[in-house]
């Protein structure tokens, strides 16, 4: 593992940079709070900050919320229960933000009960319910939301934050703000203030993946053969592994299928995007995001045809759709006041300024196959300051890139953690406008202590 931090970026791309707070774009808000990226974290972070009646803004770059959950595609909500080698029925750990966007997708008929998914349990979700979701609880709490609006600079007033700037189709424009959340899972705006980051281990990060969903299944025979776990059974690998001797397009043979909301339709995690060299492809060079998007929809087809042409209850599959993107698993993490590390989710540590457990295995995909490292009938809990970066002020990160080591990362990464990241980032931001104090000086067991009175198992 390399020490951190490591900050690297690209040298044939200039990230634009900090603007002074005279700048002359036309002001579109003054708000309390801007958050940047409407993923999970962001939903839950906009939400619950204005919920408390703080003015709050949100900018997300496409048409709808969701990240990597909808516009990746990445199908379940991870990270709610504990995993064990015995049987046992699924025992939910995580509660507040997530379960209540979990009880809001299934009361309208838009999340699966749990599936088993090797020693734990995971949960799949609609990708257009989703969106409702998202957008009804936006709606309802007051957040005023920009899509289709990406932010291209910061505002700073020496190591302050002050405002972001955007562009949409309206041109470029200024937001001020008096904090900001940067829940855009790359550390968009931390990276454009000046802000300490890195990229996983030493550079190397895990691989981006290309979702898709399946049609014209028959799901009765289809489970049949593949057998109650989502992870492919043994005979399912052994015959990718020929056809890829065959010749096929299938470079990872232990690939995941998950049931769907929907009658006669799969969710397929099967493709693993690198370069003709195996090189991995880092999506925050743009050349490198594309050979993604163009590598994926290549293996999808041939993942497709693989399933059509002998796995049971296929023979009539088709290709509903993919992701709106190559879904991405890691890009930037910021150095913090804090670093989770690996022997932190390793050894199952908890602390009173843990601000979110997590039950979740390091699900490292780097190489040439997904690794999992299961945590057994235990948790660990994400410290507070990890989202805090080292240096700037009146800014907090919520979401994938927290300050984490790269297989800690590879954990602490899902759904069900990246929402309540962000109720985290909400209750620190009310704490530090009520009481004018830095996010360095507020203690996580406050925010802790909050966010259990809101319903989170802490
Ligand atoms: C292939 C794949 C499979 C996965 N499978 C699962 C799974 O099965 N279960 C699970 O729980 N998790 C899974 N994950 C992980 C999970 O989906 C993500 O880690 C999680 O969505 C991250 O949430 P986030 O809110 O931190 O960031 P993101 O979901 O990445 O959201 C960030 C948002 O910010 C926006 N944004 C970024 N930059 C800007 C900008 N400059 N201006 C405006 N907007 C911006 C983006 O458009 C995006 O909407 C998977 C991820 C991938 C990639």
């Amino acid at each position: 593992m390399a020490s951190i931090p490591v900050e690297t970026e690209f040298s044939h791309w200039r990230i634009s940079n900090a603007h002074s707070p005279d700048h002359d774009f036309p002001v579109l808000a003054e708000v309390d709070v801007v958050v940047v990226g409407a993923g999970p974290a962001g939903v839950a972070a906009a939400t619950v900050a204005a919920e408390s009646g703080l003015s709050v803004l949100i900018v997300e770059g496409y048409g709808f919320a969701g990240g990597s959950a909808v516009a990746g595609l990445s199908a379940t909500i991870c990270g709610l229960y504990l995993a064990s080698e015995t049987e046992r029925e699924p025992e939910q750990v995580v509660h507040g933000f997530t379960e209540r966007f979990r009880a809001a997708l299934a009361a309208r008929g838009g999340v699966t009960p749990p599936q088993r998914y090797g020693l734990t349990y995971t949960v799949a979700h609609d990708p257009l319910v989703w969106r409702e979701v998202a957008d009804a609880l936006l709606f309802n709490a007051g957040v005023r939301v920009m899509f289709h609006t990406q932010l291209t600079g910061v505002i700073m007033d020496a190591d302050k934050y002050t405002g972001i700037i955007v562009h949409s189709k309206a041109g470029m424009s200024a937001i001020h703000a008096r904090r900001v959340i940067d829940a855009s899972g790359d550390a968009a705006a931390v990276a454009r203030g000046g802000g300490k980051y890195f990229f996983g281990d030493e550079g190397r990060i895990q691989n981006p993946t290309m979702f898709f969903r399946l049609g014209g299944i028959d799901t009765d025979a289809f489970w049949a053969q593949w057998g109650a776990d989502t992870i492919s059974p043994p005979a399912i690998t052994e015959a990718i592994v020929s056809r890829r001797e065959k010749g096929a397009d299938l470079p990872r043979e232990k690939i995941w299928v998950f049931r769907s909301t929907r009658p006669g339709e799969l969710l397929v995690n099967a493709t693993r995007l690198s370069d003709s060299d195996g090189r991995m492809l880092n999506v925050i060079d743009p050349e490198d995001f594309t050979i993604a998007e163009m590598l994926g929809r290549k293996q999808v087809r041939a993942y497709a045809e693989f399933f059509a042409s002998g796995v049971d209850g296929c023979r009539n599959a088709y290709v509903v759709d993919t992701g709106v993107e190559a879904g991405i698993r890691q890009t930037r993490s910021i150095v913090g006041v804090e670093t989770l590390s690996n022997d932190h989710v390793l050894e199952c540590r908890k602390s009173e300024h843990g601000i979110v457990r997590s039950p979740w295995p390091i699900e490292l995909h780097s190489g040439n196959r997904p690794k999992l490292h299961w945590l057994l009938d235990d948790y660990y809990e994400i410290p507070y300051n990890t989202l805090v970066p080292a240096v700037g002020e009146n800014i907090i990160v919520a979401g994938r890139c927290l300050s984490a080591e790269h297989e800690a990362l590879a954990s602490a990464r899902v759904t069900a953690q990246c929402f309540e990241l962000g109720h985290a980032a909400a209750v620190a931001t009310i704490l530090s406008l009520e009481s004018d104090r830095g996010y360095r000086d507020i203690a996580g067991s406050q925010v802790r202590a909050i966010m259990a009175a809101n319903g989170s198992s802490l």
